[in-house]
């Protein structure tokens, strides 16, 4: 079964604005260790992945979101 599909969810909706402060919006697109989905998994386009990764790596420094998920606990 193939599903054609030429837009990804922030191409089709130009309200939702990948940002770093939108730290739930990223956390969906981050596994549960803490690593950026790929875009396999996602099925964000080219263009909004990186940007995606860019705003996931600011959150990081800005400690918003973990580098990466203490499991053992
Ligand atoms: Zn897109």
């Amino acid at each position: 079964m193939v599903r054609k599909q030429t837009k990804c969810r922030f191409c089709n909706d130009e309200n939702l604005e990948i940002d770093y402060k939108n730290v739930d919006l990223l956390k969906q697109f981050i596994s549960d260790t803490g690593k950026i989905l790929p875009r396999r998994v996602t099925k964000v386009c080219l263009k909004h992945q990186r940007k995606l990764s860019k705003e996931i790596k600011r959150a990081r420094e800005m400690a918003l979101i973990p580098f990466v998920v203490d499991i053992y606990k």
